[in-house]
This record gives structure tokens, sequence and C-alpha cells, in this order.
């Protein structure tokens, strides 16, 4: 599953954010007709804006986007890790992330407590972050007590493990997360404690810097986001800068209304977007299009998909029965103007079996069936 875990100190603004990530997917949500709908899950459409233009060129019906998951993980609090309020609880529903959005707040309002007495946003970033650190090293510690006696008698599977598990320790120890210390590990020993032992801090973050609207739009001159990007920059992780409380002004204007809002702010599109898009890359995942004039729809795989994978998205039997595609990427497209010009220029590739699927790319599949 592929969705990001929304996590900060309380106050932080992740309700307001979450909430207004949810009222902007509800448009959507007759895509979904059967879903359920967990209060802490909202399933958001991926703004795209090459569908649009696809569309036009096709003549389609309907527009479908691609979506992506967001979860709110409220509650984290110091000393989550030992049980502190529901701590363990919020824990295990990082544990069921495949990345973090991690909201730190940026911005000063007297009116808005904040949890430890001032604004200081890497402070409270470590806050959450020894957290997790310190619940993957109980996690780490419990797999060594298992494996050690195995290991010790010779069994290869169980020396292997405690090998990466040492490691792991030695990290988790000296208080820094794992994902900063992929180098330290094999590609292996990565996948097998990305698959068994689900370290919270192994996985993708970015930032999201919450400012105060007087700080739109970038937030250049605030102090926090500053500091905050310092932090992500040594990490090599995002920073999305946005306005919590702008975001929620946003949607609860007609729609009409938005852009001479988002011009307001200096904005051209609402932060929010960024932060679906940041989302969506952090996964390491890209869009490839199907268009006509049914509908044009972005399918989302991951980065290094090859064709008939990419075409199982669409369906199991498109995969089996794969034959070839019909390939040109959206930039080229556009170019032409239509596909029917596109294939007269001779623009349009046929690929096999072995092709990687490219970001932007428009497929057409021929199957067996
Ligand atoms: P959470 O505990 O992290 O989910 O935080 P909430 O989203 O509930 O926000 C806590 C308080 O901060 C609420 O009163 C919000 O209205 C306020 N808040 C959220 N974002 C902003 C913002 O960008 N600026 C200001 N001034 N207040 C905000």
């Amino acid at each position: 599953k592929l969705n990001i875990g929304i996590v900060g100190l309380p106050n932080v603004g992740k309700s307001t954010i979450f909430n207004a990530l949810t009222e902007t997917a509800k448009a959507g949500v007759a895509n979904y007709p059967f879903c359920t709908i967990d209060p802490n899950v909202g399933i958001v459409d991926v703004p795209d804006e090459r569908l649009q233009k696809l569309s036009e060129i096709s003549n389609s019906e309907k527009i479908i986007p691609a979506t992506i998951e967001f979860v709110d993980i409220a509650g984290l609090v110091k000393g989550a890790s030992k049980g502190e309020g529901l701590g363990n609880q919020f824990l295990s529903n990082i544990r069921n992330v495949s990345a973090i959005a991690h909201v730190v707040r940026c911005f000063e309002d007297s009116d808005v407590v904040h949890v430890e007495g001032s604004v200081n946003p890497v402070r409270d970033a470590e806050i959450i972050e020894t957290e997790l650190i310190l619940a993957d090293l109980q996690t780490v510690e419990k797999r060594i007590e298992k494996v050690l006696k195995p290991a010790k008698s010779g069994n290869k599977e169980a020396k292997f493990e405690l090998q990466a598990l040492e490691k792991a320790k030695d990290i988790l120890e000296n208080i820094q997360p794992l994902r900063t210390n992929l180098d330290k590990f094999s590609e292996e020993e990565i996948e097998y404690m990305r698959k068994t032992i689900f370290p919270l801090t192994l996985k993708p973050i970015m930032y999201v810097a919450n400012i105060g609207e007087e700080d739109l739009p970038e937030g250049e001159d605030n102090q926090y986001v500053k500091q905050i990007k310092e932090k992500a920059e040594k990490e090599n992780a995002p920073v999305v800068v946005l306005s919590g409380k702008v975001e929620q002004e946003l949607i609860e204007i007609p729609k009409e209304e938005r852009k001479e809002l988002l011009e307001a702010y200096g904005l051209k599109e609402p932060g929010l977007n960024k932060m679906i898009r940041t989302g969506y890359n952090l996964l390491d995942l890209i869009t490839y299009f199907t268009t006509g004039e049914k509908e044009t729809r972005a399918w989302t795989i991951k980065k290094g998909t090859k064709a008939p994978q990419a075409a199982g998205e669409i369906h199991s039997d498109f995969e089996r029965g794969f034959i070839a595609a019909e390939v040109i990427n959206y930039d080229e497209l556009i170019k032409y103007g239509s596909m029917q010009k596109a294939k007269e220029a001779g623009a349009v590739r046929i690929e096999g079996k072995d092709y990687v699927v490219q970001d932007g790319d428009v497929m057409l599949f021929r199957f067996n069936v």
C-alpha cells in the first residue's frame, strides 16, 4: 500500500492540514464508491496539469487522476516509545505507512499553545524522531534476542540477520535514524529490515513547515523555516512550506474564488498540491497515461516498472497477454498536437516487454485475451 503518515507534535497543525487535504479530496470521492471512509485516512487526487491537456487532445469525457493516501497520525508525544499517552498505538500506525510527512510548527501565535513552550521546529522534529529511534531500538533488540542463539550455532540466515541488526543497533544507540545511514548496509540488509522488522526510521520522510500567512509564499524570511531546511538538507529530505490556516481558508471558499486568494498570498497553487506531489516522489512513484474519448487517466507505478507490469495496473489480463505497447511521451505528444499527427510523423513507438516505462508516457497496450 502506498500511503503517507502525517506526524508531528500536538498543535503544530497536523489536523488542519489533513482536513484541508481530505476536503480537497471529497470532490473526487465519487471515484471510490466502495471505500469505507476511515476518518483518519484520506484518499487524495494527485494534481497533474498534464491530465487536462491530454483530455483536450483526446476530447475525453472524463479525467481520472492518480491518487495517494494520507493518514493522520495524531498523538505522538515525548515518551511515546515508553508507552506514554497512547504511544505504542501511534507508533504502530506509523509502521503501516510507506512514508512520513513530518509537520513542524514555524508560525508564531500566542493563541496556540506550544507543548514545548516555544517555537523551535528542529527541536520538535528531534523529539519525534527520538521516539521513532527508541521504538526501532526496542524492535531491533527484541529481534537480536531471537536470532542470537541460532546465529551462534551457525544458522546462516540468523547470522545474516544478526550482522544487520547489530549495525542498526549501533546507529540507533547513537540516536540516529536508519534512513540517513543506508550506506552502512548492503541492499539485501536494507531489504531484510524493511520486510522483516519494519523500522520506522527507515521510511522516507518529508518535512512540512507550517508557516503563518504573513510569511507566505515561501517563508524566506522566517528563521524557523531556514532552520528546518538546514536539518532537512543534511538528511537529503524535501521540505514543503505552506500555511495550514490558509490551506483551510482556501477549501472553505468556492472554487472560483480560490485563484484570487492564492494570488493575494503570492501563491501559484495550494501548498497542499506541493505536499501531495512531494509525497508521490518520496514513494518513488511515476505516472503514465492512457487517453481516449471515454477517459484520460493517470496510472501510478514504481519507477523502473516494465511495460507488462505497468499494463497489469490496468488489468491482470493486460499483463498476462501482453504483446507490445504503443508509446509516446507526453511532451512529444503535445508538440504534435494530436495522436493522429504524432502517428503520421512516426513519433509513436512500439515497445516490447523489456521497456521501462517513463514518467509521462502515454501508452496503448496490445494484448492477447
Ligand atoms: P495538531 O494537534 O497538530 O493536529 O494541530 P491542529 O491542526 O489541531 O492545530 C492546532 C492549532 O493551531 C489550531 O488552533 C489551528 O487553528 C492552529 N493552526 C494550524 N495551522 C496554523 C497556521 O498556519 N497559523 C496559525 N496561526 N495557526 C494555525
